[in-house]
């Protein structure tokens, strides 16, 4: 990008790539090419010893996924990225290369169903423990902070039940302790929030979600500081989890991030009107939303992000039963998991997302068995407060 200051929605339809420079095309061509080729055997070695700057072989990078690389750490303000197969190739091929056993590893509540999955029965199988804290409250994270303890990870907003973490606040007292903190942004996109400007050290991303935004591929991402996305490069991805991403795909989420900004606008703007509408349901319990002033995460994720995004969940009146029927006379909101994507997507945690907790631990971790989590897409929004109308009147 010739222009470092400009907007976020021209640096992720411009940064890296300039179309002068080539053959001329608009569009980057896709690097198919699993290997490459070495002028000579010692130039090889001193590419593999990190001597020299070259493309190797396409598990630890090619000109194609190194271009959506540089474009997501320029837009979430980092200094490097590493893109990997699957969200979860991100948070293993980060966590990998961080922990080592007899480290702790510091949480909030609530996760992905995969990520607690993997924290518990993997990183805990292999001798790293993990605590959950509840992180809004600063004293309960200084006093849990032991010799072990290396990192804090956590989601804000969380998946799927919206808790909201203070990122600055969290940040400020793990650097105090001399510890890295990772953030897993899928919710909000870089657009909506940036966590290493407000003091973290890592994210992460689902980039099947709304950084590629069309529902049509698998892809995650990782953004921190040079010196350790060589690692996750060079061990976690290369060595650990073996999880790259394809060519083919990582053209895809180039594609995605040039119409990220405009997407997120419609996805916020959705959002917070069928928020606003739902919240005065009779047949509603709950709405979880930050955006809604009476939501607990309303006035931090204010200071932290530009907008509140296009999750929402909600606890019906009548609990699993009342929210599953709910669920399955929707016509518009397709019944899916993922999110993001252009498709409004509506699904029951506890018994998909997050199925991956025992009941006992959804009930630790605030996720109720009568929780409907929305993914608000693309579509106008009349069409779907008018579907989640006709699925109330009919309950
Ligand atoms: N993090 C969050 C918050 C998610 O919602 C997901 C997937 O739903 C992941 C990570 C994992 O991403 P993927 O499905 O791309 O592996």
């Amino acid at each position: 990008m010739k222009d470092p200051s400009s907007g976020f929605a021209t640096r992720a339809i411009h940064h890296g790539y300039d179309p002068y420079a080539g053959d001329g095309a608009l569009t980057p061509p896709i690097h198919v090419s699993s290997t490459y080729a070495f002028q000579t055997a010692e130039s090889g070695g001193r590419r593999f010893a990190g001597e020299e700057e070259g493309y190797i072989y396409t598990r630890l990078g090619n000109p194609g996924t190194r271009l959506v690389e540089s474009r997501i750490a320029c837009l979430e303000g980092a200094e490097d990225a590493v893109v990997t197969g699957s969200g979860m190739g991100a948070v293993s091929a980060l966590l990998w290369t961080l922990l080592r056993p007899g480290d702790e590893l510091l949480t909030d509540q609530t996760l992905y169903g995969c990520t607690f999955s993997f924290f518990h029965h993997g990183l805990q199988e292999f001798g790293i423990t993990v605590r959950h804290l509840d992180l809004h409250d600063p004293e309960v994270l200084r006093s849990a902070i032991g010799p072990n303890t290396k990192g804090i990870y956590f989601e804000s907003p969380a998946n799927p039940n919206m808790r909201v973490v203070d990122i600055a606040g969290v940040s400020k007292i793990a650097k105090e302790a001399g510890l890295w903190v990772a953030v897993d942004n899928t919710y909000c996109s870089p657009y909506l929030q940036r966590p290493i400007e407000l003091g973290a050290n890592f994210t992460v991303h689902s980039a099947t979600k709304y950084l590629s935004g069309h529902g049509d591929l698998i892809a995650g991402v990782v953004a921190g500081d040079s010196e350790t996305m060589t690692r996750v490069r060079m061990f976690g991805l290369k060595d650990m989890t073996g999880a790259c991403l394809s060519a083919f795909d990582a053209h895809l989420v180039l594609r995605g991030l040039k119409t990220l900004a405009l997407r997120m606008d419609r996805h916020c703007a959705s959002a917070m009107s069928l928020a606003l509408w739902l919240k005065d349901r009779p047949e509603v319990e709950r709405v979880y939303y930050p955006g809604l002033e009476s939501d607990p995460g309303h006035e931090i994720m204010k200071r932290q992000a530009s907008g509140f995004g296009g999750m929402i969940a909600m606890d019906l009146k009548g609990g699993h039963d009342a929210g599953l029927a709910f669920i399955n006379r929707l016509k518009l909101f397709t019944r899916a998991v993922s999110l993001g994507d252009c498709e409004s997507l509506v699904q029951h945690p506890a018994s998909m997302t997050h199925s991956t907790y025992t009941p006992e631990e959804r009930l630790r971790h605030g996720i109720g068995d009568g929780l409907i989590r929305m993914s608000v897409g693309l579509e106008e929004v009349i069409d779907l407060e008018r579907d989640l109308e006709q699925a109330f009147g009919r309950l």
